[in-house]
C-alpha cells in the first residue's frame, strides 16, 4: 500500500517514463542504425546486440527492483500512539523528538516522527515525498520514484552501474559505427551515396540524440554512483552528513542527535548494503540477507514504556 502511495509523485511518474524511453530508443538505433547496417552478417552483429541486450535486462530489472522494492519503511503503529507529553517537553525541534533522553537501555538513538505519529529506529528520517519514515534514508529519487533506503540501495546502485555500462558501450559502438560509416563513404561510388543521403542524415540525427543521452545519463550516474560508494564506505548518508555539518557549525551544541557510528572495515560496510554472499553477486539484483546478522526487526514501538 505504501509503495503505491510513491507513485503518486508526477515528477517520478514522468522520470520513469523517460528512464523507460530512454532506454528502448538506445536499443532500437543500436540495433536498427549501428549493428545492422555497420556489422550486417558479422558475428559482431550477433555478439555485440546479444551484450548490449543483456546490459539493458539487467539495468531494467535493477531499476523495477528499486522501484517496487520496500525502502524500508518504518511500519505504523496500528493503534495511535499519543505523544502530547514528549512533544511539549522537546521545544518542538522540527518533528525530531529524541527519546535518548528516557534512557531506556536499547533504545539509544529512537526519536519519534511527528508526521508518521510513531517511534522510528537510529539513522530513520521522513521522506515527504513516500510520507513514511525510511530506515537509513539516503535520498528520494524521483528517476525510481521511491526512496532509497536500507533495503533498496543495493537495487539502486546495481541500476547506476548498469545505466553507466549501456552509456559507454553505446558511445563506443556510435562512435565505432559512425566512423565505419565515413570510411565507407569515401572509399564507396557516389550513385550509392546520393540515393542514401534523405536517410542518411536521419541516420546522423539518430547518432547524435543517442551520443547525447549517453554522455549525460553517463555523467550522470558516474556522480550520483562515486557518491553512493563514498556514504557506504563512510558510513555516513547524504541526511547525515548534513546535519552533522549544521551541528558541528552550531556553537555549544549538546543535542544528542549527533550520531557516530562505530568504525566498521570497508568490506564489512559494504556488505551491509550488498549482502554476505560471493562478490559476483554484487551485480545482479538477487535477494540478500538483510543487513544485520539474522535480520533486523523494528516494531512500531519500542519496548519500554513512556
Ligand atoms: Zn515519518
Ligand atoms: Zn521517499
Amino acid at each position: 500500500m505504501a509503495a503505491f502511495r510513491c507513485r503518486r509523485d508526477p515528477c517520478g511518474f514522468i522520470c520513469l517514463i523517460l528512464t523507460y524511453f530512454s532506454v528502448f530508443y538506445a536499443d532500437y538505433v543500436v540495433i536498427q542504425y549501428v549493428l545492422i547496417p555497420a556489422y550486417s552478417g558479422s558475428v559482431w552483429c550477433t555478439l555485440h546486440g546479444s551484450v548490449f541486450n543483456i546490459i539493458l535486462l539487467l539495468l531494467l530489472a535493477c531499476h523495477s527492483k528499486a522501484v517496487f522494492s520496500d525502502p524500508g519503511m518504518v511500519p505504523l503503529p496500528e493503534t495511535a500512539i499519543d505523544f502530547s507529553d514528549l512533544r511539549s517537553q522537546s521545544n518542538r525541534l522540527n518533528d525530531r523528538v529524541s527519546v535518548a533522553d528516557l534512557s531506556t537501555p536499547g533504545c539509544e538513538g529512537w526519536t519519534v516522527c511527528s508526521r508518521c505519529e510513531t517511534y522510528r529506529p537510529p539513522r530513520a528520517h521522513h521522506c515527504r515525498v513516500c510520507q513514511r519514515c525510511i530506515r537509513r534514508m539516503d535520498h528520494h529519487c524521483p528517476w525510481i520514484n521511491n526512496c532509497v533506503g536500507e533495503l533498496n540501495q543495493k537495487y539502486f546502485i546495481q541500476f547506476l552501474f548498469y545505466t553507466g555500462m549501456a552509456s559507454l558501450y553505446s558511445m563506443a559502438l556510435v562512435v565505432s559505427a559512425w566512423v565505419w560509416r565515413i570510411r565507407s563513404e569515401r572509399e564507396g561510388d557516389g550513385d550509392k551515396e546520393g540515393e542514401e543521403a534523405p536517410s542518411k542524415h536521419l541516420i546522423v540525427a539518430h547518432y547524435i540524440i543517442l551520443l547525447v543521452e549517453s554522455i549525460l545519463f553517463g555523467v550522470f550516474v558516474l556522480v550520483i554512483f562515486y557518491d553512493q560508494l563514498v556514504s557506504i564506505i563512510t558510513d555516513e548518508t547524504p541526511i547525515e552528513q548534513m546535519r552533522n555539518r549544521l551541528m558541528k557549525d552550531k556553537p555549544n551544541n549538546t543535542h544528542p542527535t549527533h550520531i557516530t557510528h562505530t568504525r566498521k572495515p570497508k568490506i564489512a560496510l559494504l556488505r551491509e548494503v550488498f549482502g554476505r554472499g560471493s562478490i559476483i553477486c554484487w551485480l545482479f539484483p538477487l535477494h540478500s540477507s538483510p543487513p544485520s546478522a539474522g535480520g533486523i526487526s523494528y516494531s512500531a514501538l519500542p519496548d519500554y514504556d513512556v
